[in-house]
């Protein structure tokens, strides 16, 4: 079989851990040249001279605009991953302004003047291929105090689906996934009693893996995907199709 993504090249953003990771491995494995960008160093398990770790903090425009630059100094650039992401946990009476922007920032604006500046490559491209990675937590509560973040990933769903006019002319598609709970390095700082309480809770029984979240976006990113924009896949094993588990 083909490579899903041969000679496609690939920005992916939080490529340094957990989901960001995977998606960079697996476009990799599956032909892209990847721009891994992220605060912090990427090293992949994956072929070297196939990718690049490029140091951007998605909240500045100016690191935002050399991450393209170091883009298309490869090649046309073909597809934008938005993964970087951060959350929190804090009451709404307690919220410090400073921490609603501080996650609003990575989260959304992040994303945005990442699309911003991907789109303008894109135009001169003719083509292109964006998916943000939302959240389950944009369509229902997983847990207490995740306002902020919730809010932030209900704004990338409908950002995601917003700019479908403005980008079909030019040939780009915008899509997006949903993780529900994925085994990533967050996830187990929370602790072995949090995550079986929420794994009691998921129809498939288990957590998601970051590889199962990275075949979903390469689909999303390559041509198999070619009529679908605006859309936003949920990959949660089953946990927002069910309100709870009858026992008979
Ligand atoms: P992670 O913490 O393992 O990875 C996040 C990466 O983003 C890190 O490498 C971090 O350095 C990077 N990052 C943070 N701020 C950044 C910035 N300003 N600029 C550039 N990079 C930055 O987390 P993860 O679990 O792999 O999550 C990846 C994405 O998936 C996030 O958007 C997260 O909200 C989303 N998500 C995760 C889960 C889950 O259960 N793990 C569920 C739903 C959605």
């Amino acid at each position: 079989m083909d490579a899903m993504l041969e000679a496609q090249v690939a920005i992916v953003t939080g490529a340094a851990s957990g989901i960001g990771k995977a998606i960079a491995e697996k476009f990799v494995s599956e032909g892209a040249y990847v721009l891994a960008a992220d605060m912090a160093d990427v090293t992949l398990t994956a072929e070297t001279g196939r990718y690049e770790s490029v140091h951007c903090d998605v909240t500045s425009e100016s690191d935002i605009e050399r991450l393209i630059a170091a883009a298309e100094s490869v090649g046309p650039l073909n597809i934008l991953v938005n993964c970087a992401g951060v959350s929190t946990k804090v009451p709404i009476d307690e919220m410090p302004s400073a921490e609603w922007n501080r996650i609003l920032d990575v989260n959304l604006n992040g994303a945005a003047f990442g699309i911003k500046h991907a789109v303008r490559a894109m135009k001169r491209t003719g083509s292109g291929s964006i998916v943000n990675i939302a959240s389950v937590a944009a369509f229902s509560t997983t847990s207490l105090y995740n306002t902020v973040y919730a809010a932030s990933k209900g704004a990338v769903v409908s950002l995601t689906r917003a700019l479908v006019y403005e980008l079909s002319p030019y040939g780009i598609r915008i899509n997006a996934v949903s993780p529900g709970i994925v085994d990533t390095p967050i996830l187990q700082r929370q602790g072995a009693p949090s995550v079986q309480e929420r794994i009691n809770r998921i129809p498939l029984g288990r957590l998601g893996t970051a590889q199962e979240m990275a075949a979903v976006v390469a689909f999303l990113a390559s041509d198999a995907a070619s009529y679908i924009t605006g859309q936003t896949i949920i990959a949660d094993g089953g946990l927002t199709s069910v309100l709870y588990a009858p026992s008979s």
